[in-house]
């Protein structure tokens, strides 16, 4: 596989699918968080610092028609420019009609592609068929993948070299992100950097020996979070739960819940977490008391309890002090800590302290030399909130990406340029 630290892009015009679907505010358009934009900056400088030339294409959000001013990638031209130190950015106003200006691209410039989703092929859904019959929406599928080979042929051939550096989106089988690094040779096609670091430090979760080694998993449901539990059993020594999910765990051993949420059909499956963690020896941790209130609000009455004796009209929405002495002991004696999901409703500043703790403890861990892997949309804000995402390992890019790619599913993207 070729590797992006000893490529030459003198000479190349490289296309890079980069993740740049910013949130924006609603009114004035501009770019409220450039995090994503700014993930993205050292393989843009690599290969302008090499001498080459950059095509840059991404998606933002979820157009239905083409063009949607709403949805256009030139909304974030100026903060890009302001990223690259004002450098000039040139936009094509349509992604499938820039081979002029690709051609016409000199070494050193930079070339924004505009929001690839204005087409259906980009996803390979066909669109307008909501009221079609099954035959009509099947005929339609089958134009739209017929057409996506066009599609990335026509992405392709503005550039010499393909690179993949947009990792939320490795988890789709999308043509910018996996269909069209089949059009590039073995040598002509490689990760970036950040698509790289974000799977070294997944990878370093997985398979390192050192010990203890611990998951934290929180967040609403264990639905969601059910496949990396069981991916990561045979791999760690602790189980920190919390949040939400906490209840279907209590309930399933028989404790009193309140109004907490619990996913009522799922505690069989909550039961078998627990037997499956013993089988492998795994030390599951479980709140032993929370923070109640008596309504899902920010202004609600709140009490604490044990987390298995929640009051009839109350429900758990934070963890409490005990628990949050008994998480950062296990963090602070563990070498390698994932953290997945908020211990409660960081979102109501009365539920946030639980938390906060946990970052602040992954934060203290890392210092002493911990590795520590945040990842999940919530776990990032999370950290974010507490201005601690310097002070951890690693803090991922990519929700969905990371869950999967931790459950131990080949991410079509991922899969795209290295193989399986
Ligand atoms: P997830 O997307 O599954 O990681 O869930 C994140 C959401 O879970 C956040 O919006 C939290 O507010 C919510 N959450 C965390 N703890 C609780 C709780 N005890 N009860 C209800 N919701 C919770």
């Amino acid at each position: 596989m070729q590797l992006i630290d000893n490529y030459d892009f003198a000479g190349k015009k490289a296309i890079v699918r980069v993740d740049f679907n910013v949130p924006l505010h609603k009114e004035t358009g501009v770019v409220t968080d450039d995090t994503r934009i700014r993930g993205a900056l050292p393989t843009i400088n690599k290969i302008l610092q090499d001498g080459g030339a950059v095509i840059l294409m991404s998606h933002m959000g979820r157009p239905k028609v083409n063009p949607d001013p709403k949805f256009s990638l030139k909304q974030i031209i100026s903060k890009l420019s302001e990223n690259l130190e004002g450098k000039t950015i040139l936009f094509a106003d349509d992604c499938m009609k820039a081979k002029q200006q690709a051609d016409n691209l000199k070494m050193g410039e930079v070339l924004l592609l505009e929001n690839l989703r204005f087409y259906e092929e980009e996803e390979g859904k066909p669109r307008g068929v909501e009221n079609a019959s099954e035959e009509q929406i099947a005929a339609a599928k089958k134009r739209v993948k017929e057409s996506q080979k066009e599609f990335v042929k026509t992405l392709a051939s503005y550039a010499d070299v393909y690179v993949n550096d947009a990792f939320g989106t490795a988890h789709r089988a999308h043509a910018s992100t996996a269909l069209i690094a089949d059009l590039f040779d073995e040598k002509s096609k490689m990760f970036g950097f950040l698509i790289n670091s974000e799977l070294r430090a997944m990878d370093k979760v997985i398979q390192s020996n050192d010990t203890p080694k611990t998951a934290i998993m929180g967040g609403a449901k264990v639905s969601d979070k059910i496949q990396i539990i069981s991916r990561l059993l045979p791999t760690i020594d602790n189980l920190i739960i919390g949040g939400g999910m906490t209840y279907t765990f209590i309930k399933a051993q028989g404790g009193a819940i309140g109004n907490s949420l619990c996913e009522t059909d799922k505690l069989d499956l909550a039961l078998d977490i627990l037997a499956k963690a013993k089988e492998h020896n795994v030390k599951v941790y479980l709140p032993v008391d929370a923070v109640n209130a008596d309504a899902f609000a920010p202004d609600a009455n709140t009490s604490v309890s044990k987390t298995n004796e929640t009051p009839d009209n109350m429900m758990g929405l934070d963890i409490a002090d005990e628990t949050i002495a008994q998480f950062s002991d296990v963090i602070a004696q563990s070498k390698v800590i994932l953290w997945n999901g908020p211990m409660g409703v960081f979102e109501m500043d009365k539920f946030s302290k639980g938390t906060s703790a946990i970052a602040q403890a992954l934060a203290k861990a890392s210092q002493n030399g911990a590795f520590t892997l945040v990842g999940g949309g919530d776990s990032v804000a999370a950290i974010n909130k507490n201005n601690l995402a310097n002070k951890v390992s690693y803090v991922s890019t990519g929700g969905g990406a990371m869950l999967e790619y931790m459950e131990g599913k080949v991410l079509p993207g991922i899969a795209a340029i290295r193989g399986k």
